[in-house]
């Protein structure tokens, strides 16, 4: 049974073995969550996902999917890199979204990790409606299959957490 926790805070200080960025496809870096867990996680991370784009990923992380690094410095043993789909207005990418959250669970899976903590992923730059969101986020946890213990969704600000708390009443 995968326990679903809602925390309001910044991601970057939780304890979790896996901790998931809102990444970019360049894996190079941004604003936001992924701002935040490259300046607070150290250079470590950022080297890992170099080396990454030189390998398999040269085209970068397509939409949907998830690659594991290192932590480096944050209070968790791998950070899940995962790039949502910015929202359209005229086109439904739920499954892109979707597919963020199953993809990550499926990586903290084969790396054996039992806490993960993941942010509102599109719900920042990419423009996700936070409710919507949050319905996506919550129903694709709900629906996976996983050896992930305690999923925690930590939330920003409290328009977020309510939301996901909405979500889970
Ligand atoms: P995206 O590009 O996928 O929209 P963002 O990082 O811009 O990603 O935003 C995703 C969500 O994470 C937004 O709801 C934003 O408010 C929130 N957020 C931003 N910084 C942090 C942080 N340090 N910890 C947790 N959530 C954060």
């Amino acid at each position: 049974m995968t326990r679903i926790t809602l925390v309001q805070g910044d991601i970057t200080r939780q304890t979790a073995d896996a901790i998931v960025n809102a990444a970019n496809s360049s894996l190079l870096g941004g604003g936001g969550v992924d701002g935040a867990i490259h300046r607070r996680g150290g250079p470590a991370i950022l080297a890992e996902c170099r080396k990454l784009r030189v390998g398999h990923y040269g085209k970068g992380l397509p939409t949907g999917q998830a690659v594991a690094t290192t932590a480096g410095e944050l209070d968790a043993r791998w950070v899940i890199h995962t790039v949502g789909p910015v929202h359209s207005d005229t086109e439904d990418r739920s499954a892109l979204l979707a597919s963020c959250y199953r993809e990550s669970l499926k990586r903290a899976d084969e790396l054996g990790a039992r806490t993960i903590a993941f942010p509102a992923v599109s719900t920042g730059v990419y423009g996700w409606p936070m409710d919507d969101g949050a319905r996506i986020a919550v129903t694709t946890v709900q629906e996976t299959d996983t050896a992930v213990e305690e999923v925690r969704f930590v939330l920003f600000d409290n328009h977020a957490y309510e939301a996901f708390a909405r979500r889970l009443a």
